[in-house]
């Protein structure tokens, strides 16, 4: 795979010239405390005098919580940046966290330099927190403050917690319909959200549209830019980041639809898809709560990572996109060919894999959770003339890699495993089997899957689409295909996920309801009606 600079490196790498080193000495000391994060390597950063409009609309956010530290973010309005002859360079932004939101007693404060290389992103880990503490955070620049977020640090690793409350969200297209979701997420002022991907959609699909993005397909860092800032600009979404800390993945409309490593769904070259994905990965992270992924080269920005909450949940974030082998059988639902058979096709690669499975065969964490994309209960079904027909771009399509996976749970014993999917805008519960051609052999497993925010438009509680796969595969016990979230509160003895749907999102400020409850009990692989 070619290798190629990411802009940002090289221009914060040619920004440490002898003379930036010495006059950043300081700051550079910080950054190399924290990792080495390129935003604060920039050499002089500029502070900025009043500012004439709000810098902070865009919002705030936070992330990735350890016990002892969070990720605050945010990003300044480039015009802002650019009426205040500041579009070239990097800029102080001043952080602060309390312990209520009125900030008389403040706990924490910093700066952090945005710089033009990251779109003015801001990034700032903050360290040296309590762990299972809720801080309220907030910006300032300019003499302007930003709204007030709330945040949460983990449970100390070894805790005995005894509840873990949160939501898991995932595929959001903006023109389908209003983040009215995002509205009660932010309510439910959750331990954490977890969102499994197309935050974003690169292109306009689907026939309803209440709203429209600002351009065509995007292709090119500027674009994808845009396109963030436009999603951002929700005021629900904003409420949710400013409700909890995030822990984010992407799936594959944060570039582009099914693309597969480095093959693109159109008329792309794998170079042309790679350039793409580096401006894609590159927007990505200048848009999200997280640190600056380790190992990142050119196109390659590794984001699988482990959150522990205390004794009772380990989170493994996983990226099915990046090292995926290409949807066999020309993707789509096809009947099994040569390619699909082939057992050295992956979804997670290999170094991603091992990293998996070996966090899977050692922890001690109760509930073991890989936060995924694609649907890993398999989900056949017949066509006309009674051919099985596999869905190419989810774990059917990876069928020895999954077995490998689901024998691993069994193998290693790992507790109570469950797995979180987005992607398919509809609500699923399902039992992970051994072998899913025989319901009778062991359940060793257990996975829900979430609606989407808006994407897919109002949807329906029941459709045939549903009907004929849950008949064609009993492990599938529930379907939905509203909008909405799954909230999920998870003790030492039981894991429930309530699956909140609204009636509408192509109108405004629709209320929310739980439509279902399934439940797991620790010790009893298996979803179960609660
Ligand atoms: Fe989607
Ligand atoms: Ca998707």
């Amino acid at each position: 795979m070619p290798t190629r600079t990411l802009p940002w490196l090289a221009l914060a790498n040619s920004s440490i010239s002898r003379r930036n080193l010495l006059k950043g000495g300081a700051k550079l000391s910080a950054a190399l405390a924290l990792g080495g994060i390129p935003s604060l390597l920039h050499g002089a950063s500029k502070r900025l005098s009043r500012l004439q409009a709000d810098p902070f609309y865009l919002g705030i956010a936070s992330g990735d919580p350890t016990s002892g530290s969070v990720v605050l973010w945010t990003r300044l309005a480039s015009e802002v940046m650019t009426a205040a002859n500041a579009t070239l360079d990097a800029v102080d932004v001043d952080y602060e966290m309390a312990d209520s939101r009125t900030f008389s007693n403040i706990l924490r404060s910093g700066s952090i330099a945005a710089t033009p290389e990251l779109g003015h992103s801001a990034h700032a880990e903050v360290r040296g927190l309590d762990p299972d503490t809720e801080y309220f955070y907030r910006w300032h620049i300019g003499g302007i403050t930003s709204p007030v977020g709330r945040t949460k640090t983990a449970p100390a690793s070894n805790a005995n917690n005894q509840e873990f409350r949160f939501a898991i969200a995932s595929c959001q297209q903006y023109e389908h319909g209003f983040f009215t979701a995002y509205g009660h997420m932010a309510a439910e002022e959750f331990d954490l959200i977890t969102h499994l991907g197309d935050y974003i959609y690169e292109t306009s699909w689907g026939k309803v549209r209440v709203r429209a993005h600002e351009g065509p397909e995007i292709i090119n860092l500027s674009d994808y830019r845009a396109r963030y800032a436009t999603y951002k600009s929700d005021p629900d979404l904003q409420a949710a980041h400013a409700s909890a800390p995030w822990a984010v993945t992407w799936d594959d409309h944060e570039v582009d639809n099914n693309y597969a490593a480095d093959i693109g769904e159109d008329d792309q070259t794998p170079e042309q898809l790679l350039k793409r994905r580096a401006a894609a990965y590159q927007a990505f992270y200048e848009f999200m709560p997280i640190r600056l992924p380790i190992g990142r080269q050119g196109p390659s920005m590794p984001i699988h990572r482990r959150l522990r909450f205390g004794n009772l949940l380990e989170m493994n974030v996983l990226d099915t996109r990046q090292y995926r082998s290409d949807q066999a059988c020309g993707d789509g639902r096809k009947p099994s060919c040569a390619a699909h058979q082939d057992r050295n096709r992956t979804l997670l690669g290999s170094a991603q894999k091992e990293w998996l499975k070996d966090s899977l065969a050692t922890t001690d964490a109760t509930w073991n959770v890989l936060a995924q994309q694609v649907m890993m209960a398999s989900l056949r079904s017949l066509n006309k003339s009674g051919d099985e027909l596999w869905p190419m771009d989810i774990w059917d399509g990876y069928p020895y890699e999954r077995q490998e996976l689901l024998e691993h749970f069994d193998q290693v014993k790992t507790p109570n495993p469950v797995v979180l999917t987005g992607d398919i805008h509809s609500n699923w519960a399902a039992d992970l089997k051994l072998d899913f051609d025989n319901q009778s052999s062991k359940t060793v497993g257990s996975e829900f899957v979430g609606t989407s925010i808006t994407s897919g438009g109002d949807g329906a509680d029941m459709t045939d689409y549903g009907k004929a796969l849950l008949a064609n595969n009993p492990h599938v016990k529930f379907y939905n295909a509203q909008r909405g979230y799954i909230a999920a509160t998870v003790t030492p003895t039981l894991w429930r996920s309530d699956y909140k749907v609204l009636q509408k999102i192509t109108e405004a400020d629709a209320p929310i309801s739980t439509r279902k409850t399934y439940v797991v009990e620790a010790g009893k692989p298996g979803v179960q009606e609660g």
